[in-house]
């Protein structure tokens, strides 16, 4: 395992019954809080691929992609749940264990063939992250891949991302 892996490990905390009964939830806020660390992941994350925009998605992929855009040198791109994005949007729906969610991106937030990197902080069932590329590739954008702090990986997200390179810091 990596030094970065076990950084990264030692500062993601569990959190039982969250947030429904059952669910144990990965609480990346230790992780966020400590500046080694903290620098170390944004670091990595901005080294993967060459991009012209990060996408972040709400609301915690935001936290990391804002600095890993910065530190590439790209523009940031926020994908938001349906209704908080002021101007004209593309959508998304996508089903969840129960119901359905639906994400959003600005119809000009790319210019024809940005070459786009994905961020967001946890891979679960890739539902959300499906439902991003397709966003992004439906507004004009080439998604070159998809960047995670974490991926659960008895929930098979990577599955769902068949031909989509996705790349998880560590993997539990
Ligand atoms: P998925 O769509 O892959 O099932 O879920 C991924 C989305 O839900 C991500 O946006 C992520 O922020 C959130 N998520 C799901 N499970 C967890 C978790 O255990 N910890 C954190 N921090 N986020 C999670």
């Amino acid at each position: 395992m990596s030094e970065l892996s076990t950084v990264i490990l030692d500062r993601i905390r569990d959190v039982a019954d969250y947030p429904k009964p059952g669910v144990m939830f990965k609480d990346i806020t230790p992780l966020l809080s400590d500046p080694v660390a903290f620098t170390a992941v944004v670091d990595e994350l901005a080294g993967l691929h060459q991009v012209d925009k990060i996408v972040g998605i709400e609301a915690r992929g935001f936290i990391l992609a804002a600095p890993v855009a910065y530190r590439a040198g790209a523009g940031f791109v926020p994908v938001r749940k349906k209704g908080k994005l002021p101007a004209a949007t593309l959508e998304e729906s996508y089903d969840l264990e129960y119901g359905s969610a639906t994400i959003e991106v600005h119809t000009d937030a790319f210019a024809p063939g940005d070459r786009v990197l994905i961020v967001d902080d946890v891979l679960a069932t890739g539902g959300t992250a499906k439902a991003a590329v397709e966003l992004v590739e439906r507004a004009g954008a080439h998604v070159l891949g998809i960047a995670v702090l974490m991926e659960l990986a008895f929930l098979r997200g990577r599955d769902r991302l068949d031909g989509v390179d996705v790349r998880s810091l560590v993997v539990v």
